[in-house]
């Protein structure tokens, strides 16, 4: 099984000496920068000189520099941009600022597994990637708790790699959780993989085909909503509290003899391992490449394709109303 880093496996003293440039404001970086500077890290965040978020970092009391200032004033780089804008941001305003010794610090895979960014020998290559969005990074620090978060190490050229990059978890709350030890390409590979299977493709489409299939055969739209679509947060929550038997327990002894009769019927298993294959192969990574590189043709009709979908009219009408139901709940 995999190694979990706790707080005591980690020495806060390892950043004392560094200063670490957050490039980015968006998700993750609002929340690593605000969450490492609490922590009595030395930061300066990196944002281009026209960026809407330049004074939202200043006013949360940060220090502000351009991408290529503020990488060559630090010793770690942290690297908090939109993945397909990294190698760019890279080539111009990071490497030519790498000295021996320094450290490239990523939350993702994508560009070092699949060679987007080569770095040069000599620096250290370490990932902290909290498995949550970065304003929950921020709320949990915020409220003495912590985000569960994976480590990697691609290069140690200083032999000191490890040690830092925990105390980067533990500057960013990451151990008061747990820091599971992986690799770049197991956290690349099993990323792309969850997210187009099972979490964002694997889950949109069967609540697509489920509400088809009932709307289809001429049942109501508002009730194929609320069946394929509504309910199913209720199931999530209960997988995510209590596992698979938590959800079989709490729901019908009809509806768990079916769901187990009948589930797997519509899963397509080829279909998953050949998603997978296509991430491992890289075939994946070269397709999503060059559609940026096109201006994202493909994208952009996909996308139209799913804001028209009439599940998306019919739930916009739905849930305003039952936005009283989010008001009791405080928060989503
Ligand atoms: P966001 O899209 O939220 O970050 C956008 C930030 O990058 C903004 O501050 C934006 O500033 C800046 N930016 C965009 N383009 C450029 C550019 N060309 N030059 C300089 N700055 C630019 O990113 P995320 O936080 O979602 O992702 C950052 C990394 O974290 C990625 O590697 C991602 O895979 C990873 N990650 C993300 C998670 C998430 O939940 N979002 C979870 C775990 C990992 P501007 O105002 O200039 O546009
Ligand atoms: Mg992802
Ligand atoms: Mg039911």
């Amino acid at each position: 099984d995999a190694t979990v880093y706790y707080e005591r496996d980690a020495d806060r003293h390892a950043l004392d000496d560094e200063t670490v440039a957050v490039l980015g404001y968006g998700s993750q970086g609002h929340a690593h920068a605000q969450n490492l500077a609490e922590s009595g890290v030395d930061v300066v965040v990196g944002l281009r000189a026209d960026s809407s978020s330049w004074t939202a970092a200043e006013e949360d009391g940060l220090r502000v520099a351009t991408p290529d200032e503020a990488a060559a004033q630090a010793s770690v780089v942290s690297v908090l941009l939109p993945d397909t804008v990294q190698p760019a941001v890279y080539e111009e305003a990071i490497e030519p600022t790498l000295e021996p010794g320094d450290t490239l610090q990523f939350a993702h895979g994508f560009n070092v597994h699949y060679n987007q960014i080569q770095p040069p020998e000599g620096v250290d290559v370490t990932m902290i990637a909290p498995k949550s969005p970065g304003h929950l990074v921020r709320r949990n620090y915020e409220n003495g708790q912590g985000t569960p978060g994976l480590l990697a190490i691609y290069q140690d050229a200083t032999g000191e790699a490890r040690e830092q990059a925990l105390a980067y978890a533990d500057a960013l709350g990451c151990t008061r959780a747990g820091v599971v030890e992986t690799t770049f390409r197991e956290e690349t590979e099993t990323d792309l993989f969850g997210e187009q299977a099972v979490l964002c493709g694997g889950v949109t489409e069967l609540v697509k085909a489920g509400f088809e299939t009932l709307v289809d055969a001429g049942y109501a739209p508002e009730m194929a909503y609320f069946e394929c679509l509504n309910e199913l947060k209720l199931i999530v929550d209960l997988l995510y509290e209590g596992g698979h038997m938590e959800m079989w327990n709490s729901v019908s002894d009809t509806a768990e003899y079916g769901g187990l009769t009948r589930g797997e019927s519509v899963v397509d298993r080829e279909g998953m391992d050949e998603i997978l294959q296509n991430v491992q192969n890289g075939e994946f990574a070269r397709e999503w490449i060059s559609e940026n590189q096109a201006n994202r043709p493909a994208y952009t009709q996909y996308r139209r394709a799913e804001e028209t979908h009439e599940i998306e009219r019919v739930g916009a009408e739905l849930r305003t109303l039952f936005a009283w139901d989010e008001d009791a709940e405080g928060e989503r």
